[in-house]
């Protein structure tokens, strides 16, 4: 039985992670920094410890006694959150190169981290009609101020980790990752649960105004939890030593988004854009030639379906939410 780090389990991602790890009969080990009863999942077969990673001491010990670490852990958010905390974004440097150091010293096996499709070059995304990033897009270096150029970082951190001191690492560029069991407001969350959550209260609060960030046309491809999962697995246990892309190339623009969602909720909204609001690039999609060559696979659920049980989640949770505050609740206010 292997032992396994999961680092952010607390996690939307991280969560999933764990629950699946823990299915196959590893022994898994689950931290986070924030207090248990703020983690997304907590699985009780799991060795769940608090601890702050940006610690040195605190990831050796995580480390101990490990054959693997996943880490899933960063201070990160949606659009909104990204570009206002650039300086906190960055300081997740300190994550990855405290648990590298660990991992190098406590003999772990594999590495994986966790990047994203931030470390893409912005002149490359220009354009709403984007042919998507390929792996090689991400040099010459433009990567997404804060939170990219971390996330460009660390990648090439591991890189050296692996070439200097033969620590296997395995290094995903996540494209934006959607579905139940994640942040879906309190100013981190992502498009499409943020979708969900301003259609559901809508229609709570009898309202049909809509407030979009930009105006709409900008495009994006979201990845299904389950996808991702799969993706995390199969990428770890290969011998893919470079980035590679794990996302969905099903690009829509955010209007389609919120077409998508309406459907879902059969309720229409009256659209408002604000220009001024944190946006982004232009044009972002995942191109999976490099993934289909290695796994034989991509990331392949359809938005319509997972976006159907990312709603359902999210409405279920804002009805208990409303039900706890008994009859106080924020829609009657
Ligand atoms: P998340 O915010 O839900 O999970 C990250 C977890 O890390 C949080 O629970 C947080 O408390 C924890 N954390 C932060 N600082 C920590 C610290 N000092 N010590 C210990 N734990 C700490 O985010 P997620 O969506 O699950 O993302 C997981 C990883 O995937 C992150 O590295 C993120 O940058 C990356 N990623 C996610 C997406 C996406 O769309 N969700 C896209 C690209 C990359």
């Amino acid at each position: 039985m292997k032992r396994i780090l999961v680092a952010g389990a607390g996690g939307f991602i991280g969560g999933h992670l764990v629950k699946e790890l823990i299915k196959k009969g590893n022994s898994v080990r689950a931290v986070d920094l924030k207090p248990l009863n703020e983690w997304y999942q907590v699985s009780e077969e799991a060795d769940n410890l608090v601890l702050d990673l940006r610690l040195r001491e605190n990831c050796y010990r995580a480390a101990n006694g490990c054959n693997e670490v996943f880490n899933l852990a960063a201070d990160m958010g949606g659009m909104g959150f990204i570009e206002n905390n650039k300086a906190a974004c960055m300081i997740s440097v300190l994550i990855n190169t405290h648990l590298l150091l660990a991992s190098r010293d406590c003999g772990i096996d594999r590495f994986f981290y966790a990047s994203s499709a931030c470390v893409y070059n912005g002149e490359k995304q220009t354009d709403t009609d984007n042919p998507g990033l390929k792996e090689s897009d991400a040099y010459p270096a433009l990567a997404e101020d804060g939170y990219g150029w971390e996330k460009l970082f660390s990648e090439r951190m591991c890189r050296h980790f692996s070439e200097d001191f033969g620590l296997t690492t395995r290094v995903a560029r996540f494209h934006n990752v959607y579905g139940p069991h994640g942040t879906y407001d309190g100013g981190r969350e992502k498009a499409p649960a943020a979708m969900c959550r301003k259609v559901i209260e809508a229609e709570l609060n009898g309202k049909r105004e809509m407030v979009i960030w930009g105006d709409g046309h900008q495009t994006r491809s979201f990845m299904y939890i389950d996808d991702c999962i799969k993706g995390i697995q199969d990428i770890m246990y290969s011998n893919i030593n470079e980035p590679i892309n794990l996302g969905s190339s099903e690009m829509v623009s955010i209007n389609q988004l919120v077409d998508i969602v309406e459907d879902i909720a059969g309720y229409k909204m009256e659209r408002k854009y604000d220009p001024d609001a944190p946006k982004g690039v232009r044009g972002r999609n995942s191109e999976n030639t490099l993934i289909k060559k290695y796994l034989g696979w991509e990331p392949s659920i359809p938005l319509k379906e997972g976006m159907k049980k990312t709603y359902d989640w999210i409405k279920e949770e804002i009805e208990k939410e409303t039900k706890d505050k008994k009859g106080i609740s924020r829609f009657n206010k």
